[in-house]
């Protein structure tokens, strides 16, 4: 039973359609997938339409951009209901702050003499919901300033370099409730990744767990062995469910293949059983997944 719980399409920043990524899971030996764009639920309809033609099970989520002391934060949403009139507002005002940013970006860099404009990037986006740097790093190396977006992370668009542009982002906690008053269950993404693990150490943790928070994103490809020890120790003492993804983007971020990291069934399971108290408790009607543990 392989299990992958956070993967891009493009209605975000992957390359792959909804339909096209469902696919490709089944080609990679996954039996459950999950689709999490960044702020955005567009893909969820094609992707669970597709799912059945293939015999696989599909996950709806979210992967919602929130902030914590300054520091970026993305929270998984399983299984919310995406018409929840809080949850909608917010993601309209993340997408809203996306699509403001853009220009902004592209002012800074013809300034430093890359030849980008708004239209390059809206092509690259392709009609995405959630348009980002990624789409804004695809310009430039279409225009040979760059070999990949990961260079043009590095020199131009991540914070602290020339071309950086923030964005609107709700706070952590609040998205934490708000996600639960949703019907769904929220997962810490990736905790220790990229930023480094100063702004969520365990108290930080327990305190969103305070709040509703039911899992954390262990297996990561951006968290090393030592760092999967102690987040797996945090989960264990606060009974929280461990997660291990992918967090596919298609051909848009490299070693991060379906399947590279799985989520085992019992947790997988937790997931779910959350997911479905909070749909209860909220009152929210939620997707609904069939599924259940192998017997063997
Ligand atoms: P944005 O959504 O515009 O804030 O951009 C953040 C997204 O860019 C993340 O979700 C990652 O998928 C992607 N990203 C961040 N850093 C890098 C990098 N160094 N190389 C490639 N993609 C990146
Ligand atoms: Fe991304
Ligand atoms: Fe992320
Ligand atoms: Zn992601």
């Amino acid at each position: 039973m392989r299990i992958d719980l956070h993967t891009h399409s493009d209605r975000s920043d992957g390359t792959s359609s909804p339909r096209e990524l469902v696919h490709e899971a089944v080609a990679a030996g996954l039996d459950v997938v999950a689709l999490t764009d960044h702020d955005t639920a567009a893909g969820w309809d094609e992707a669970a339409r597709a799912a059945p033609e293939v015999g696989i099970t599909f996950i709806p989520g979210i992967e919602v951009s929130c902030r914590h002391d300054d520091h970026s934060v993305h929270l998984l949403a399983y299984l919310p209901d995406p018409t929840y009139e809080s949850l909608k507002q917010e993601l309209v005002a993340v997408l809203q702050g996306r699509s403001d940013r853009t220009p902004r970006i592209v002012a800074k860099l013809r300034e430093l003499d890359y030849d980008v404009d708004e239209a390059a990037v809206a092509r690259h986006a392709r009609g995405a919901e959630a348009v980002g740097r990624p789409h804004v790093a695809d310009a430039l190396v279409e225009i040979g300033a760059f070999t990949s977006r990961d260079e043009a992370f590095e020199k131009l668009l991540s914070p602290g370099r020339p071309a950086y542009v923030g964005r609107y982002s709700p706070p952590l906690r609040d998205m934490v409730a708000t996600v639960c008053a949703a019907g769904g269950a929220p997962v810490v993404a990736h905790p220790w990744g990229r930023h480094g693990s100063s702004s969520l150490q365990a108290d930080v943790v327990a305190d969103l767990v305070g709040i509703g928070l039911v899992g954390l994103e262990v297996d990561h490809q951006d968290h090393d062995p030592q760092q999967r020890r102690e987040l797996r120790e945090i989960a264990r003492e606060l009974g929280l469910v461990v997660t291990g993804s992918s967090d596919y983007h298609g051909t848009g971020k490299t070693d991060h293949d379906l399947g590279c990291n799985t989520t085992a069934p019992e947790q997988f399971e937790q997931l779910l059983a959350s997911a479905a108290e909070h749909a209860r408790t909220s009152g929210r009607s939620t997707p609904t997944v069939e599924w259940s543990l192998p017997s063997s």
